[in-house]
């Protein structure tokens, strides 16, 4: 057991979902051929003016509501000043003194409650490309609205960090307030990391954590440092205040640089953008977005439709799919047989549209009555699900696609015993190696049934002629 408690905070910066940049009219989207999104204001022309976006405002207010956070109605940007090639102001506009939202929380799965320290808006910077012998400078990301998210240091392990990453992330995507696409680098983390041995009342000395662009990568470099500092540690050296970069191949951290002061960036207010008070009413249409967040809603789902914590947590790890499960529910009042059918199947058919459930159609009330026709034995396992798959892009009407299709189950006794003695006259191997003993082998004369009938025979139905038959032939 190790005599060091490992004390984490992170830094979070997310782009927030507006179609034009924070300060300018430019677009947002990602895809474009670099430097397509970009005009006088964004690429830091002298004597231009910022405006700035309203949805921006919006967006972030709900991530301070979010996160109980007390919002400071007046908003007040300053300028960060640094020089940086991607940076063509010279300086960032941010909030320092006066950020948007402070003193808030987010509960994690534990239960245990994060403080977040504060919520400011600013603006991202450029991105920088470089070659083996230059280096290109892309402005298109200049400007893009983000919100940076600072937790207090209270997260005790790198687990602890995911999952803390994971509740924000699924918070953020629940309001609409972000896509969170770390691969696009729409969510972005840092973090700080020190360690203490347990009765000390002082944090230890800080190393800030940066590059680490996935959940693994942030459990994996937290995990390397906290290691790397109890060696130090346990050598009587000093760790030195600085910022490392995680190198995910190598899997280790290393040195960038010595860390800067706030008073190394000469904050002073924005003289551009004047301060002003944000009317009531704004917030409180804000607050419609706000209602039950990914938490509250997994408590009231296992309490309500009686589900078990792993099909919750799938069921409302997407806020669509979570709407999708209750408004199913709301025309077919089976919870556990709907949760079934979204879990399997429908996921696995989403997943083979990439996932994207902008692409489904079906109604809830159309695949209710998928659900339904299987639990009333009239579809089978393969035709309902072949029922779903040709209605969940269309939302045709599930009962003539069935008809069209022929999907109906069949279990007449008279209609199947025909295919069953086909099936036994062509195979006798398996039939007389079942009534040997071998019982395992009455599934593969079902297996040819089924595929006889094209799926649609009722396979419980069948085994049972197929038992009666051949033990009347022993
Ligand atoms: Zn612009």
């Amino acid at each position: 057991m190790s005599k060091f408690e490992t004390v984490i905070g992170l830094e979070v910066h997310v782009q927030l979902k507006t179609k034009t940049k924070i300060f300018c009219s430019c677009s947002t989207e990602f895809q474009s051929p670099p430097n397509t999104n970009i005009c006088p204001i964004c690429s830091g022309y002298p004597g231009v003016l910022p405006v700035f976006n309203q949805r921006a405002l919006e967006l972030a207010i709900r991530v301070c509501l979010a996160l109980r956070c007390r919002i400071n109605n007046r908003i007040y940007f300053e300028r960060k000043n640094y020089f940086y090639p991607d940076l063509p102001k010279g300086y960032q506009i941010s909030q320092y003194k006066m950020p948007l939202g402070e003193n808030g929380f987010l509960e994690v799965s534990s239960g245990k409650k994060i403080r977040i320290n504060r919520v400011h808006l600013e603006e991202d910077a450029g991105k920088s490309v470089h070659k083996n012998k230059y280096s290109l400078v892309d402005f298109n990301r200049t400007g893009i609205p983000l919100l940076e998210i600072v937790s207090e240091p209270d997260i005790a392990t790198p687990v602890e960090a995911a999952d803390y990453l994971s509740c924000l992330k699924m918070i953020l995507q629940y309001i609409g307030a972000s896509d969170c696409d770390m691969e696009k680098g729409l969510l972005r983390c840092d973090a700080n990391i020190s360690l203490k041995q347990t009765e000390d009342k002082v944090l230890g000395t800080r190393v800030e954590l940066k590059n680490m662009n996935t959940f693994k990568g942030v459990r994996d470099a937290l995990g390397y440092e906290a290691a790397r500092q109890e060696k130090v540690l346990e050598r009587r050296e000093k760790v030195y205040q600085e910022t490392r970069l995680w190198d995910g191949n190598k899997g280790a951290t290393a040195v960038m640089r010595t860390k800067e002061e706030a008073c190394d960036y000469r904050y002073f207010p924005e003289p551009d953008l004047l301060d002003f008070f944000v009317p009531q009413e704004f917030i409180e249409k804000a607050e419609m977005y706000v209602k039950e967040l990914p938490l509250e809603k997994k408590k009231r789902f296992i309490e309500e439709y009686k589900l078990i914590d792993s099909e919750v947590d799938v069921i409302i790890s997407n806020i669509w799919l979570a709407e999708f499960f209750e408004s199913v529910v709301k025309v077919y009042s089976k919870p556990k047989e709907i949760s079934n059918w979204i879990i399997g199947p429908f996921l696995e058919q989403v997943n083979n549209l990439a996932s994207d459930f902008n692409l489904v159609k079906i109604s809830a009330q159309n695949f209710a009555k998928i659900i339904k026709y299987f639990s009333q034995g009239k579809l089978n396992n393969i035709t309902a699900k072949r029922a779903l798959s040709l209605v969940i892009t269309t939302d045709e009407d599930a009962d003539e696609v069935i008809e069209k299709e022929g999907l109906r189950q069949v279990s007449g006794e008279d209609e199947l015993s025909g295919f069953v003695e086909e099936v036994i006259v062509a195979n006798p191997k398996p039939a007389s190696d079942y009534l040997e003993g071998k019982l395992s082998a009455i599934m593969f004369l079902v297996g040819q049934v089924m595929k006889k009938t094209r799926g649609k025979a009722n396979p419980k139905v069948v085994r049972t002629i197929l038992e009666r038959r051949l033990k009347n032939e022993k």
